[in-house]
């Protein structure tokens, strides 16, 4: 992946990459500890510039939900959405129904030229659900 996106292949960056092919929505400080545990001591610094890198070259997708840190994922290019827990702040990965960029058609677009709809789907996840059924609804985790 990173031959063919013309980046230099060093050992930070193959972490990096497969931190986040492993652990897909991940933020920065966890994929820190990720990529610790496979090089040892590397500087946060090291982790930014590369997640910067990657994601500039386009091998890795930035999202950040709003009230959430940054995340990463691998999987890019498929234009799909995210659902959002409002609650525990889980992401999952929602497919795009239309399948392309952009997926909703503006009823007025202004003389934009628009190519892309950003779609986040906030609800409760399925564990957050059960957890308000019995009577937790308040408590925010
Ligand atoms: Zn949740
Ligand atoms: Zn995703």
């Amino acid at each position: 992946m990173l031959r063919g996106a013309s980046l230099r292949v060093t050992r930070p960056r193959v972490a990096v990459l497969s931190a986040v092919h492993e652990h897909p929505h991940a933020d920065t400080d966890s994929i820190i500890g990720v990529v610790r545990d496979d090089l040892g001591d590397v500087s946060h610094q090291a982790v930014y510039d590369v997640l910067r890198a990657l994601t500039n070259a386009g091998l890795l997708r930035r999202i950040q939900p709003s009230g959430s840190v940054a995340r990463y994922e691998a999987r890019i290019g498929d234009n799909h959405h995210h659902a959002v827990c409002r609650s525990c702040g889980s992401i999952a990965d929602v497919d795009c129904a239309v399948g392309e960029k952009p997926c909703l058609t503006a009823s007025d677009e202004h003389g934009f030229v628009i190519d892309e709809a950003e779609v986040v789907y906030w609800g409760l996840c399925p564990a957050c659900q059960s957890n308000s059924e019995t009577g937790e609804k308040d408590r925010r985790v």
